[in-house]
């Protein structure tokens, strides 16, 4: 990870460096007050298998993307509003060290630095930004954040019913509560989960359950989004019903 630019004319010019290695397709990100705190290669758990990213930390909000050409140009653009970010070390295990969660209401994963002084570099930033949004907005830590998922790799069989094998025949499927990879039997379900999606999205029996008992104990209520048959199962949006959007082209 970098330092801190401090002079704030070269951090100007640095971000405009970013902004350009996404080209067009990727956000302006340029922006009065926004400063580039630190930036690196992260390894990303992503659906099938752990990838290089490159990441980006700024004051408000942490960009990544994929390398197209190592420090010029990077592709596949995503933006976290850090506001919304609560992050959790992981402990090593095999090959993946120095990792740590990155939890929001939309998307949480895992990432890995190469180094336990890089982990801990990016942890303390990323906290201290977060704070200090935190601080001037008056906002409260957010409390609610997407399931981590397990990889593909990490299950042969479903999480659920333990019996169903996974074949190219047999898909596995990705709850949004809980992240197991589960069965398409045991996640015929949808529930609605506002933090992640305006539809309904794919759970298992297990928390379908779950969140259904939640919502007759006087919980939100949303009957008409999460029972029946949801008309978005045939909406464009849905093609990709269980694609790691970063993995969707690999
Ligand atoms: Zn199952
Ligand atoms: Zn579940």
């Amino acid at each position: 990870m970098v330092d801190r630019l401090a002079n704030s004319e070269a951090n100007s010019k640095r971000i405009m460096v970013v902004e350009g290695c996404f080209g067009t397709a990727g956000q302006p990100l340029a922006i009065p007050g926004r400063v580039l705190i630190g930036e690196g290669v992260l390894t990303k758990l992503c659906r099938k298998k752990p990838k290089a990213r490159q990441f980006f930390l700024f004051n408000d909000i942490l960009v990544y993307g994929n390398i197209v050409i190592q420090k010029k140009k990077y592709n596949k653009q995503h933006i976290i509003p850090l506001e919304s970010v609560t992050i959790d070390t992981v402990e090593d295990e095999g090959d993946l060290r120095n990792g740590w969660l990155i939890k929001t209401p939309t998307k949480s994963f895992a990432v890995y630095a190469a180094t336990a002084t890089e982990k801990s570099e990016w942890m303390n930033h990323i906290n201290k930004c977060v704070a200090d949004l935190l601080e001037k907005s008056g906002k409260s830590p957010s409390s609610e954040h997407a399931a981590v998922w397990v990889p593909d790799s990490e299950a042969t069989v479903c999480m659920r019913c333990q019996k169903i094998k996974f074949t190219p025949v047999s898909r596995r499927h990705h709850c949004r509560k809980c992240g197991y990879v589960v069965c398409g039997p045991c996640s015929e379900k949808k529930f609605l989960l506002p933090s992640q999606s305006s539809k309904p999205v794919r759970v298992c029996e297990f928390c379908y359950e779950q969140l259904s008992a939640g919502q007759l104990s006087g919980g939100f209520s949303s009957h008409l989004d999460s029972f029946g048959r949801s008309p978005s199962k045939f909406s464009a949006n849905n093609m990709s019903d269980d694609d790691d959007d970063d993995d969707s082209s690999d």
